[in-house]
Parts: structure tokens; C-alpha cells; sequence
């Protein structure tokens, strides 16, 4: 993809604030964090989004993702840690290169990361039991 910046990042033709790098991952500081140590895990290979990685790649993503909370939990002190992914622009996606957000959190550090609970009604409880197995 060669106007994807998360490609040129994590593949180096852009520089960043690198915290972590292998053959297929780059993590780097996030430029607009929401909290100290707000970081990126980006794959090397281009993918949009959840729907098109791989399961190998995904499932190496999420080990870095426990390695590196372990490790900047230990550098930053945060008191706990939120690992978010988005997926579409009514997601929040913004740009389209896949990436896992790792999110430090701190007492009070007031990072809005929250929603309204809803209701789980019983019909749409048995619709959506229904129609996502069937996709399984
Ligand atoms: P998302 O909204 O999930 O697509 O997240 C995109 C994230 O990338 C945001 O948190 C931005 O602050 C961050 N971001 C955008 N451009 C850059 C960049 N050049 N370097 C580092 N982080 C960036
Ligand atoms: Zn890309």
C-alpha cells in the first residue's frame, strides 16, 4: 500500500518513536495519546482491518499486545491497561491500516473510554444468538 502511512511507518520509511520491533511488528508511541504511554502495535504487512488479517498474524498481535502491557506496565507504573481495536469509521477506525491500540491507565486519569450500558431485551437476546451461529 504505498500511501499508507502506518506502512511506512512500521516498515521504517517514516521515523517514529519506536518501543518494539521484529520481523512482522512495529510498536511505536502514538502522536495523539490518550494517556502516558499510549502506543500502536503495527503489522509490516497491510491490512485494513480485523476482517482482513490473518488468524496467524492476529494471534502473534495479541501475544506482542501481552508482552509489551507486561513490559510498559513495569517501565510506566500505570495501575491498569486497556487494549482497543477499531474496526470501520462508526468504530472510531481512522486510519486503515490494522493496529492495536495499547492504552496505559492511571488513577483518575479520566481517559474517556466508556459507553452507556443499553437494555439486552429477550427477543433480540434470541436473535442474535440465532443469526451469529448460523455464521459460525
Ligand atoms: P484509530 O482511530 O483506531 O484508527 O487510531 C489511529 C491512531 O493513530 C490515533 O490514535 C492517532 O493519534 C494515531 N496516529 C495517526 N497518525 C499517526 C502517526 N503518524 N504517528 C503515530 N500515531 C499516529
Ligand atoms: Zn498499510
Amino acid at each position: 500500500m504505498s500511501d499508507c502511512i502506518f506502512c511506512k511507518i512500521a516498515n521504517g520509511e517514516i521515523p517514529s518513536a519506536t518501543l518494539y520491533e521484529d520481523e512482522q511488528f512495529r510498536v511505536i508511541l502514538d502522536l495523539g495519546p490518550a494517556s502516558k504511554g499510549h502506543a500502536l502495535i503495527l503489522p509490516k504487512a497491510h491490512y485494513g482491518n480485523l476482517y482482513e488479517i490473518d488468524e496467524e498474524t492476529a494471534a502473534s498481535a495479541m501475544k506482542l499486545a501481552r508482552k509489551m502491557a507486561i513490559a510498559m506496565t513495569k517501565a510506566l507504573g500505570c495501575s491498569g491497561f486497556n487494549v482497543v481495536q477499531n474496526n470501520g469509521t462508526s468504530a472510531g477506525q481512522t486510519v486503515f491500516h490494522f493496529h492495536i491500540h495499547l492504552i496505559p491507565r492511571y488513577d483518575n486519569d479520566n481517559v474517556g473510554l466508556s459507553w452507556k450500558p443499553g437494555e439486552l431485551t429477550d427477543e433480540a437476546r434470541d436473535e442474535i444468538v440465532t443469526e451469529v451461529k448460523k455464521q459460525l
